[in-house]
Order: structure tokens, then C-alpha cells, then sequence
């Protein structure tokens, strides 16, 4: 019997889990995919917002709020890339400086420091690409960027570090209440038996709460599409560039990867199917022809890839976290739209607060141990990098050239805790793929090794989903 059985392994649940696994708790967290941050986690602007945007007493507004502050420590246990580059809100005429000042002076309510209103000048020094015709900015400095996939990895890295249990290949399909627990089943899979579950099932929440709730909300799948630039587009701009928002949302916007890169989108599509995850011309021309009125010499000629993401949009309008009217010990974290990631640490506090006060016994253990250490070869200092070759000469063998990345980089992937199994598992890990050539050099020799190091046929080792083969069968 588990104490709490946490359904999706996206950075919501792996901030529940990291969070669970500091206490004497028997937890598992239960994924329907191949690895961990499969589902919206991996695909959306990677912003940690300040803040100012979300509508008055809001849980999206007061758990950003206290979110964005958390990601500074989080990030230095957890070894994950952060930079704080700040966000602008640029305005074109009156009408959006006087919405600007509007955001600004709702941010100053909520307790967000380091806000200015930058004048034409100051936005032009700050951003020198910036379209003429702009004629000012709301800059939040406290906004940030991050590696959302790396974030997570490392959250259930860290929590199975410490105890947690993780079961991937998992797809939730009924869950009973018993007596004083909860049994849940998966397909062609055993039944799990936890005393608390939680709900973090991304676009899927209201699947999963009415399996064992009365159904009382739903999630509208909204999908948004993006360009990733090259890294040598990576200079046009500093911070993160936001239009002024209008009743669609955020808008188009335009920002740095933590990585070096240039992202640009997202569209905003409403969808029935969830997982519809294509990319559109149509849709892509209007985010590029959207972030052309921000910064006029953005082309996307040094394109590398195309993505979509899928927002699970709450049709209450905020994030539902709470114990299910109804079904005590069921709990939902749900609805979790943008700024979710943001979010997402105090997200995670206060649904344990809420478990707390229904009954689940916290007590901390003496051991929990909150680092994660996750270098890449080249990234080391070169005394490190000597007593690496030392130890395992495959540290001197580049597999991914865009990235230099190394053979021991991608061992090291495969073979740490929730390690990788596939070609994405490994991509997000320490890179190779990520790159201007998208894998097209390295990705057969990430396969042969994956298909080595797991022991499995080269045909078995599939890109991302279950059934995502590259190879099907010997030729020769
Ligand atoms: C286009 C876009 C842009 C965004 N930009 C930002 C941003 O810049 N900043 C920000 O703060 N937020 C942003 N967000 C929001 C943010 O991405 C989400 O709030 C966050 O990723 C949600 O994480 P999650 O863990 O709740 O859901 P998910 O990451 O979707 O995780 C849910 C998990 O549950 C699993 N699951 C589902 N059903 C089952 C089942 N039956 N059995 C087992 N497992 C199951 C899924 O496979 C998945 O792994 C954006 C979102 C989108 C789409």
C-alpha cells in the first residue's frame, strides 16, 4: 500500500514528488509514457513569468507570485540552467501604454519587485532591434528562462533519489474508492493501491477525476505552435518580448533559450483531440509575421525545427488544486494553464498544505538529500575533465558535434537514476539531437548505444512514444 500515488510525470507532479520525498511517505508516481515530461512539460515558451498577468485573486496569481522567487534555489540544487534576463511588454500607442500601466500597477499589488515603465529610449538601449514604432515597455526583471525538461527530469531524479518509486509505460485507466484507500488500474498492468492519489494529469485531469469524482469541470485543449531558431540567431535580442496582451491571452511573443537558442510563437488553436501535436503553415506564417511587428529583422530562415504544445485550458479559468468534493484523500491539480511552470513549486506546497489538513501525516526524514549534480563533459573544469578521461576514455568521444557532446555525456543519460530510453529521453538529457543538424548525424549512433547499454535490439529503440519505431527490421 503506497501512501500517495501521483498520476503524470510532468513538472507538476515532479514537484509534488520531490516535495512528498522529504518526508517518511511510500510514494510512486505512475506515467503513461516512455519517460518523464512527455506531455505539456516539454513543449511551451519555458518562461518563468514574474508574475503581474494573471486576473486578481486567482490561485494562478498567488501561486506565480510565489512560485517565481523559489526557481533561484530549486535550480542551484537541482543543477538546472536558470537565467533571470527579465520580460518587456512592449507598447505601440496610448491605448497599450495605458494597459501597461495597468500591469504594472496590478504587479506592484501582488508584491512584484523590480517593475519599471521603460520610456522609447530606454527600451532602444535595452533592446536595440526593437521595431521603431514602439513607443515604450513594461520591463519585470524578475522573469526568467529555464529548461522545463531538465527541470523535471531532475524533480523525479531527485525524488527516486530519495525514495520515491517511478512506474512508466503506466496508463491510468479506472480508479476505485475502497475502504480508506484508493485501488487504481492500468492497462495490462497490476492495480496500485495508494491511500491518497493526485491528479496531475496534464490535459488529461478531468479524465482522471471523473474516473472516481462527480464531474464538475473540463479541460479545453488549446494548442500553440513555435519556430526554434539557431544559435547563431541567438543575439537579436536579450530579454523575453511579449506584444501587449489582448482578450487571446499573452500573445506572440519572442525569447532566448537557456540554451543559446531563439524561440517564436505560440499560436493559440482550439482543438478537441489533445494530442493533436502537428505544426500548420498557416498558423507558423502568422507567428512569424507576429514577432516580425516586435522585432523587424527576425527572419525564420535559420529555423531548425517546428513544435507544438498542448495548454490544458480549465473551463473554470484557474488552476483547480484542491481535495475533490466528495472523494476524500482524491486530489486534483488541475487546469494547470500558463504560467503553470511558474507556478509550479508553490503549486506544489500548497496542495500538500491541503493533504496535510486532510489527514496525511508529514514527518521529515533525517536523510532526504536535495542535490542533483548533472555536468556535461565539456562544462567541467579541465582537472575534472582529466580525472573523467582517466576513468573512462569514452569522455573523449564526440557523438554530438553541434553540441560536443560525448559518448561517457550520453552513458552517464541512460544509466542515472530515471534514466533515458529512448532517443528523446536522451536528447533531453545532455543534448545530442538539440542541435542545427536536429540529429541527423548523431542519432544512429545515440541508437546503437541506447541499444547496447539497455541491452535491446537496435529495431527497439524508439524516438519518443511507445510505438515511435525509426528502424523497422535488417535489410543486409
Ligand atoms: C504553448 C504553451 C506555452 C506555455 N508557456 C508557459 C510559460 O512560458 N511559462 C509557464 O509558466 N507556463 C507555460 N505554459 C504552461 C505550462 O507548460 C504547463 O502549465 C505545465 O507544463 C503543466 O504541467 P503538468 O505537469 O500539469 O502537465 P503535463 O506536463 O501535461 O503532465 C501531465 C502528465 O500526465 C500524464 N498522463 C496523462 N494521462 C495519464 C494517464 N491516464 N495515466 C498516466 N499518466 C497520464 C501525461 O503523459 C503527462 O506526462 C505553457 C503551455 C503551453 C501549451
Amino acid at each position: 500500500m503506497y501512501d500517495v500515488a501521483i498520476i503524470g510525470a510532468g513538472v507538476s507532479g515532479g514537484f509534488v514528488a520531490r516535495e512528498l520525498s522529504r518526508y517518511n511517505l511510500k510514494v510512486i508516481v505512475l506515467e503513461k509514457e516512455t519517460d518523464v515530461s512527455c506531455g505539456t512539460t516539454k513543449a511551451n515558451s519555458a518562461i518563468i513569468h514574474a508574475g503581474y498577468d494573471p486576473e486578481e485573486n486567482t490561485l494562478m496569481a498567488k501561486l506565480n507570485a510565489e512560485g517565481n522567487p523559489m526557481f533561484d534555489r530549486v535550480c542551484e540544487e537541482l543543477d538546472v540552467p536558470f537565467k533571470r534576463n527579465g520580460s518587456l511588454v512592449v507598447a505601440f500607442d496610448e491605448d497599450q501604454s495605458a494597459h501597461i500601466e495597468a500591469l504594472y500597477k496590478r504587479g506592484v499589488n501582488y508584491g512584484i519587485e523590480k517593475m519599471k515603465i521603460l520610456s522609447r529610449e530606454e527600451l532602444r538601449e535595452r533592446e536595440p532591434n526593437i521595431s521603431p514604432d514602439a513607443t515604450g515597455a513594461l520591463l519585470a526583471e524578475t522573469a526568467g528562462i529555464i529548461d522545463p525538461m531538465l527541470l523535471t527530469i531532475s524533480l523525479i531524479e531527485n525524488a527516486v533519489a530519495n525514495g520515491c518509486e517511478l512506474k512508466l509505460y503506466y496508463t491510468v485507466t479506472a480508479i476505485s474508492k475502497e475502504d480508506g484507500f484508493f485501488r487504481i488500474s492500468g492497462e495490462d498492468e497490476q492495480d496500485i493501491e495508494a491511500r491518497y492519489v493526485v491528479n496531475a494529469a496534464g490535459v488529461f485531469a478531468d479524465v482522471i477525476h471523473n474516473m472516481v469524482a462527480a464531474p464538475d469541470f473540463r479541460i479545453l485543449p488549446r494548442r500553440g505552435q513555435y519556430f526554434v531558431l539557431d544559435k547563431s540567431e541567438g543575439s537579436v535580442i536579450n530579454s523575453v518580448i511579449f506584444p501587449c496582451p489582448d482578450k487571446g491571452g499573452k500573445g506572440i511573443l519572442i525569447t532566448p533559450t537557456v540554451h543559446g537558442n531563439i524561440l517564436l510563437g505560440p499560436s493559440s488553436d482550439d482543438l478537441e483531440d489533445p494530442e493533436d501535436l502537428i505544426t500548420t503553415a498557416e498558423l507558423l506564417d502568422k507567428t512569424r509575421l507576429g514577432v516580425r511587428k516586435l522585432i523587424p529583422s527576425v527572419t525564420t530562415r535559420n529555423s531548425i525545427r517546428t513544435f507544438a504544445g498542448m495548454r490544458a485550458q480549465p473551463d473554470t479559468g484557474d488552476f483547480i488544486i484542491r481535495e475533490a468534493p466528495g472523494t476524500k484523500g482524491f486530489f486534483d491539480l488541475a487546469g494547470i494553464k500558463s504560467p503553470g511552470l511558474s507556478a509550479a513549486p508553490a503549486s506544489a506546497k500548497y496542495l500538500i498544505g491541503l493533504m496535510a489538513e486532510s489527514g496525511l501525516e508529514l514527518l521529515e526524514k533525517d536523510d532526504f538529500d536535495p542535490r542533483v549534480e548533472r555536468k556535461l563533459f565539456l562544462e567541467r573544469p579541465e582537472e575534472e575533465q582529466i580525472k573523467l578521461l582517466k576513468e573512462n576514455p569514452l569522455y573523449g568521444r564526440i557523438i554530438c558535434r553541434c553540441e560536443s557532446i560525448t559518448e561517457g555525456d550520453i552513458l552517464d543519460a541512460i544509466h542515472r537514476p530515471a534514466g533515458a530510453q529512448t532517443l528523446d529521453g536522451v536528447k533531453r538529457r545532455c543534448r545530442p539531437g538539440m542541435g542545427r543538424c536536429q540529429g541527423g548525424f548523431c542519432g544512429p549512433k545515440v541508437q546503437e548505444i541506447l541499444a547496447r547499454e539497455l541491452n535491446r535490439p537496435w529495431e527497439d529503440i524508439v524516438l519518443e512514444k511507445e510505438n515511435s519505431y525509426i528502424l523497422t527490421g535488417r535489410t543486409k
